[in-house]
C-alpha cells in the first residue's frame, strides 16, 4: 500500500470508528406519537440506516388484542386480559419468508392479524388495561437493555425508556394522518373508507390521551417535529442528524 493510500485508509478506519463510537452513546431512540404519524415507517427505516433494532410497542399491544378476540376474552375482563399478556410469548424482530418485518405470538405468526378492524376496534380498550401495560413495558425494556434500539409507542419516551438518549415526538393533523393510513389499509386489500378511518383515529386518539395509566403525550425533553409538510427522508434525516450530534 502506497504511502498516500495507508494515509487514506486509516482515516477512514479512524472515521468509522468515530461514527461508531458516537453512535455508541446513543442506546436508546424514543419515538411516540399519535395513531398513524409515521411512527413505525420512520422508526423501521431509522433503525435501518443506523444498524439498530426496531421495536413497535404498538404492535405487541395489537398481538394481546389479537390473543383475547382469538380465545374469546372479554375485553373489559381485566384479569383475563392479563393473564393472557403475563403468559403469551411474544417475539418481535422476527422475518416472514418474504423477509418482511414478523411478530409471532406464541410462536404463530400474527403480522397480516394485526391490523384488521376487529384488532383496531380493541386495541385502546386492551391498552389501557394497566396490568397488561406492565407486562408488556417490562419486555419493552429488556428488550432496549440489549442496547441500540429505536423504539416506537406511545410512552416510551414518558414511561417505557424517560433516560432515552434520543426522544421525537411526531405530529402530523388528523386529516393527513388519515390520508396515511387509509393508503396502508387499501395496500393492505382492506376496503374503508376516509371517514371511517378518519373516525376512528380519532376514537383512538381519545381514548389514548384520556387514559389514567400512561397517556399518550409528549415527554418534557422530546423534540416535536410535525410532520405534515416532511417527507419520510426528511423525517428521518433530521432523526439521524440529532443521533449524529450527540
Ligand atoms: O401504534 P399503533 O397504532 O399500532 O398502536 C396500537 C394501539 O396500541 C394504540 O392505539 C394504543 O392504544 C396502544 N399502544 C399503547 N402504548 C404503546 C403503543 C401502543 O398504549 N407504547
Amino acid at each position: 500500500m502506497s504511502a498516500m493510500l495507508a494515509a487514506r485508509y486509516n482515516s477512514q478506519v479512524s472515521r468509522g470508528a468515530a461514527t461508531d463510537e458516537r453512535y455508541g452513546r446513543v442506546r436508546a431512540i424514543a419515538i411516540d406519537g399519535p395513531v398513524a404519524a409515521g411512527k413505525t415507517t420512520v422508526g423501521r427505516l431509522l433503525a435501518r440506516r443506523l444498524g439498530y433494532r426496531f421495536v413497535d410497542t404498538g404492535a405487541m399491544y395489537r398481538a394481546i388484542t389479537w390473543l383475547a378476540l382469538q380465545r374469546d376474552v372479554d375485553i373489559t375482563d381485566a384479569k383475563a386480559l392479563v393473564a393472557l399478556a403475563e403468559e403469551a410469548t411474544i417475539e418481535v424482530n422476527q422475518v416472514t419468508p418474504d423477509g418482511e418485518p414478523a411478530l409471532r405470538v406464541n410462536g404463530c405468526d400474527v403480522t397480516g392479524q394485526l391490523r384488521t378492524p376487529e384488532v383496531e376496534g380493541a386495541v385502546s380498550l386492551v391498552s389501557r388495561t394497566s396490568g397488561v401495560r406492565i407486562a408488556l413495558v417490562a419486555q419493552q425494556r429488556k428488550l432496549a437493555q440489549e442496547g441500540r434500539v429505536v423504539m416506537a409507542g406511545r410512552d416510551i419516551g414518558t414511561v417505557v425508556l424517560p433516560q432515552a438518549d434520543i426522544k421525537v415526538f411526531l405530529r402530523a393533523s388528523p386529516g393527513e394522518r388519515a390520508r396515511r393510513r387509509l393508503e396502508e389499509l387499501r395496500d393492505t386489500g382492506q376496503d374503508v373508507s376516509y371517514e371511517d378511518v378518519l373516525s376512528d383515529l380519532a376514537r383512538r386518539d381519545k381514548l389514548d390521551t384520556e387514559r389514567a395509566d400512561s397517556p399518550l403525550r409528549p415527554a418534557e425533553d422530546a423534540r416535536i417535529v410535525d410532520t405534515d409538510s416532511l417527507s419520510l427522508e426528511e423525517v428521518v434525516s433530521l432523526i439521524e442528524k440529532m443521533v449524529r450530534g450527540r
